[in-house]
Order: C-alpha cells, then sequence, then structure tokens
C-alpha cells in the first residue's frame, strides 16, 4: 500500500474556495495512486463559527465550571464538523469517502483530558476502509479512552493526530496543508520577507517550533523523526510543494543545509525576567528559588545561574506568584514584564566564529538592548523588551540574509 496522510487545518476548511483547493489536492494525490487518510482540523480560526475558540466561547468565562471531560466533548465537536462537511464534499465529486471520529479510527490515549497522550493506534478500521478504496477522514486533535471517553490532545494536537496516524500506517510521506507556502525564515506575519525553505532536519524544525514557529507543532515532529516519516509542509492554496522535512538528504541536500549557518528566527512574547540576588547569609540562593517555583508548578526558562545569583524568565501570567513566591521565602527580586525571547537557529551554527557578534551587531545597529542571552550548539537567544521584538526580528533575518 502506498499510504499518504493530508492533514488540512482550519484555515484550509473554512471557505468554499479553500475547500476546492483542499478537493483537488486530494484528487491529484488519488490520481497518483495513493490511498489517503486525510486529517482534519476545525474550521477556521477564533471568531468562525465552528472554530475551537468559538465552541468555548458558549460558555460564559471561557468555560470556568465545566470539567475537563465534558470540555474535550465540546471541543472535539469542530473537528467533527469539518470531517463530516468533507465527507460529504467528496461524495458530491464522486469520490468515495468515509469519515471516523480519532476513537472510531483507532486512536487509544491516556484519560489527561485536555491534553492527552496517545498509547496506542489501532489501525484495523483504518486500513479496512483504505483496502475498501475509501478516502479516509480523520478528526484531528482527539482520540478515546480504553472506556470509550472522547478526549483531545492539546495544543497542535492535529499536527500530532496527522504524524502519529503517519507512523503507524506506515505511510510514505504525511503532508501538512496550511496558509502560507511552507516554514519560513520567519513568521511570515511579521517579516514579510520570510522566505520558505525548500529542505530541513527533523531536529532543526522541532527547534524552530519550540522556540515559537506556530507553523508546526513540535510532538508532532518528533513522531515524524523517530517513525523516520517525511513531512512536508505546504499551501493549501497553491501546487508549491513547500517544504521537505526529512533526514535523509541527499549529497547537494546535505551540502545545502550545512553551508545555511542559520535557518531561521523565531520568537514568544509575554514573558517576564526575574533577576534575585543573594542576600546575606543565603549561599543557597538558586537552589532556594527553583525549588520555591517548582513546588508552584511555575514553568522557568532562559536560566543563567551566577554565583551572586539567578536571572530567569517566567510567563507573563505567572510573574505576579513568582514574585509573591520568591518574597515569602525572603527575596526582592527584579523584575522585568513584557519581553520577548528572540531565537536565533540554525543547525549549522555549531562551532562558527561571529555569529553571535552578528547578532550584537544587528540588534545594537536598531538601537535594542538585549537583556539577556545564552547559546546553544543550534540555538542562540536573546532576550529583548516586546516593544522591540518586530524589529529585533527583521535585524536579524536582514543580517543573516535570509531572505536570499
Ligand atoms: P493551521 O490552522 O493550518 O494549522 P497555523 O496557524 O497553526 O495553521 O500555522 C500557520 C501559521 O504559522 C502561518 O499562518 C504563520 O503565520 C505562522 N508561522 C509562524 N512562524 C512560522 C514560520 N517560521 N514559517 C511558517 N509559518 C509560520
Ligand atoms: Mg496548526
Amino acid at each position: 500500500m502506498r499510504i499518504l496522510v493530508q492533514k488540512f487545518g482550519g484555515t484550509s476548511l473554512s471557505t468554499d474556495e479553500a475547500r476546492a483547493f483542499v478537493v483537488r489536492h486530494i484528487e491529484r494525490e488519488r490520481q497518483r495512486q495513493h490511498q489517503l487518510v486525510v486529517v482534519v482540523s476545525a474550521m477556521g480560526r477564533r471568531g468562525d463559527p465552528y472554530a475551537t475558540d468559538t465552541l468555548l466561547s458558549l460558555l460564559p468565562n471561557h468555560s470556568a465550571g465545566l470539567p475537563a471531560r465534558e470540555r474535550d466533548m465540546l471541543l472535539g465537536c469542530g473537528e467533527i464538523i469539518s470531517a463530516a462537511m468533507l465527507c460529504g464534499l467528496l461524495h458530491a465529486h464522486s469520490i468515495p469517502a468515509v469519515a471516523l471520529t480519532g476513537g472510531a479510527a483507532g486512536i487509544i490515549t491516556d484519560s489527561q483530558f485536555g491534553r492527552a497522550r496517545i498509547v496506542e493506534i489501532r489501525t484495523d478500521r483504518m486500513l479496512q476502509s483504505l483496502q475498501d478504496g475509501h478516502v479516509l477522514i480523520v478528526t484531528g486533535f482527539q482520540g478515546m479512552t480504553e472506556a470509550g471517553e472522547m478526549t483531545t490532545l492539546g495544543r497542535g494536537g492535529s499536527d500530532t493526530s496527522a504524524t502519529a496516524i503517519g507512523a503507524a500506517l506506515k505511510a510514505e510521506r504525511v503532508d501538512i496543508y496550511t496558509d502560507v507556502n511552507g516554514i519560513l525564515t520567519a513568521d511570515p506575519r511579521i517579516v514579510k520577507d520570510a522566505r520558505a525553505l525548500s529542505v530541513v532536519g527533523y531536529t532543526e524544525i522541532c527547534n524552530m517550533a519550540r522556540q515559537g514557529a506556530k507553523v508546526i507543532h513540535p510532538r508532532a515532529v518528533e513522531i515524524a523523526q523517530q517513525a523516520r516519516i517525511p513531512l512536508r509542509v505546504r499551501s493549501t492554496f497553491s501546487e508549491d510543494e513547500g517544504t521537505l522535512v526529512t533526514d535523509s538528504l541527499d549529497f547537494n541536500q546535505r551540502a545545502a543545509v550545512r553551508d545555511r549557518h542559520v535557518t531561521g528566527v523565531a520568537h514568544v512574547s509575554g514573558v517576564t525576567q526575574i533577576t534575585v540576588h543573594a542576600q546575606d547569609g543565603h549561599n543557597d540562593v538558586q537552589l532556594q528559588v527553583f525549588q520555591a517555583m517548582a513546588r508552584h508548578h511555575i514553568s522557568v526558562d532562559f536560566i543563567n545561574v551566577t554565583p551572586g545569583g539567578a536571572v530567569y524568565t517566567v510567563f507573563d501570567q505567572d510573574a505576579e506568584q513568582a514574585v509573591a513566591v520568591l518574597q515569602a521565602i525572603g527575596y526582592d527580586p527584579a523584575v522585568v514584564t513584557g519581553c520577548a525571547k528572540i531565537s536565533v537557529i540554525g543547525g549549522g551554527m555549531n562551532g562558527v566564529p561571529g555569529i553571535m557578534a552578528k547578532i550584537v551587531e544587528a540588534l545594537t545597529e536598531s538601537g535594542i538592548q538585549i537583556l539577556q542571552s545564552a547559546d546553544s550548539n543550534t540555538t542562540i537567544w536573546v532576550l529583548v523588551h516586546e516593544n522591540f521584538m518586530v524589529d529585533a526580528l527583521r535585524a536579524l533575518h536582514a543580517k543573516f540574509s535570509l531572505h536570499e
């Protein structure tokens, strides 16, 4: 069997025009003798009638008080509507199709409602539909517990459904269709001349996704990497093949990837920088601080520890609590809210001199202060005030000539 998984995101299903493109991509791959599993998200984005956020807003206070189990029943509706709607559309085009919920398709999860993990995929039902010659439509973002309760997979869930199904069915490839031409060197909403990458490795994309590039969820990339299934991220609205994500590169592709020191820039906004200095008599400040954060389940990032104290970041919404916790154990932290973490990512930057110098140059030339920095062998991070985030991304993108 030559199985291909196609995943269509929210904007790819939200208008008649978009849906006509979706049908065309399905028809084309059928003509190429692929057996198709089509994974769908809820239609549209916040504010659109069946989008996930809109369903939640049916309840006051963004569904406060709704138990997690029933919340998942509500959340899962958007994908069910998409799947049934697309099934009808394919039938109207004389394409035989069946639609299955995540549970009916055999996606078995644990019972952490709202952020369930897939524990097993039972493929019998899916394989049967494919053997019958149907295009199989599966609701993304959804699974089912052993006991038959509907669960949802959390953020980026439909991407995860698609690659997990691809892995379970040993698909030839998983195509992620979205509203941009692939994985770009930066978020095109911010950097207008961001360019689509033609080929990238899994680790690099996983890094970009973890550092804020919202085009694909990192968990989905990890699953594809483990199963060694190539991914394509491409636009629903064109025939352009977009970005191929794979580790099996030919010689020329390998050279191109190696010579590219910096692959892209990504950002996360809404973070607060906290600086704690050791008080007289406290010589275990780092231990005390991070244990206190852990006790209160406050997630910390961008940690720099020095002999005199520690500096780190938390999400803005956790800042108030973090400060209270620190004050309660006798510290007087300095706090800068409204920061953005900018990441310069490149699998080929390891050991290349001058990358940090160029980053500092780009930001200094634009009058942007660096509040903190750190690096690994594939990423350099800088923290800046959120007001400078857009300028910083554009300056870095230009400095590394990423538009070329
Ligand atoms: P979908 O509903 O299809 O899953 P998403 O909104 O999840 O779509 O992802 C696509 C969006 O990701 C794009 O519209 C783009 O604004 C954003 N994005 C952020 N960073 C990047 C990047 N590096 N490359 C491509 N798109 C990006
Ligand atoms: Mg998405």
